[in-house]
């Protein structure tokens, strides 16, 4: 029996999940936090937030999340890749910074606008 604490809402419902019965989960409050408690013994990921350098713009870095959930085991394979990115502005929310990192499907993608130093955003090719 694992205990863990449900971390999908700020209820904070303290889970027990039988790993000898199913991975059966117990003392949840909602659904959501039954699937956690689940997935979280069998196949752990997170959403990952993070910031990434960039050039020619008015801050020195762009915060970055990544489009999905990566599994636990790879994240600092993830985070550790960053530190080899280099952006150039303009940047835009929404915009791929890393397709498919590491091999895990996910992208990490721009969370802000980052437009040139000089306030343009004009893209020079
Ligand atoms: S089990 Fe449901 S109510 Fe409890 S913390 Fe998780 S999401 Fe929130």
């Amino acid at each position: 029996m694992t205990e863990l604490i449900c971390i999908v809402c700020p209820k904070g419902c303290h889970l027990r999940v039988d790993e000898e019965n199913g991975y059966r989960v117990t003392n949840f409050g909602c659904p959501r936090g039954e699937a956690y408690g689940k997935k979280e013994l069998t196949d752990p990921t997170r959403v990952l937030t993070s910031i990434v350098h960039i050039r020619n713009a008015a801050h020195p870095c762009c915060p970055v999340k990544t489009s999905g959930a990566v599994p636990k085991a790879k994240i600092r394979e993830v985070m550790r890749m960053l530190n080899t990115v280099c952006l150039s502005a303009p940047v835009k929310i929404g915009d791929v910074v890393v397709p498919n990192v590491c091999g895990t499907g996910c992208d990490w993608v721009a969370t802000k606008d980052m437009g040139r130093e000089n306030g343009s955003n004009e893209i020079r090719i």
